[in-house]
């Protein structure tokens, strides 16, 4: 494969990563965690000596935000919703680190093209 061929490739794969950029909608970091509870109320169920059921489910989102670990509970509801915000962050992550993967050797001030490196060996990870 010759340069010309080769810097095409690469800007024709950094351009579907753009796309995919553009088209991930609403993000949000972390994981979600689903939770079971006791209440400590006397007689109640989840205090039950023979057969305890706690409450819940409860599900709860965990991330990072400035570097301060933080978690929020999240609606019954809201579970589906967020399962797809999580899912659309990870996606992020894994396209920057898909593009921060190509050389930015078309700039033509680089005196020391990285020519040898090979887009076709490089494959994103769905
Ligand atoms: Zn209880």
């Amino acid at each position: 494969m010759n340069d010309t061929l080769r810097i095409q490739k690469i800007e024709q794969k950094i351009a579907r990563i753009k796309k995919e950029l553009l088209d991930l909608g609403l993000l949000h970091p972390g994981s979600l965690s689903r939770q079971y509870n006791v209440c400590g109320k006397i007689g109640c169920r989840c205090k039950d000596p023979i057969k305890p059921r706690r409450h819940g489910p409860y599900y709860k989102v965990s991330y990072v935000h400035l570097g301060h670990a933080t978690s929020r509970f999240v609606p019954p509801e809201k579970v589906r919703e967020v399962r797809a915000q999580l899912a659309n962050h990870k996606r992020l992550r894994k396209l920057i680190d898909a593009w921060g993967a190509y050389p930015s050797f078309w700039s033509k001030k680089n005196a020391n093209p990285r020519l040898d490196f090979q887009p076709e060996r490089f494959t994103l990870q769905q």
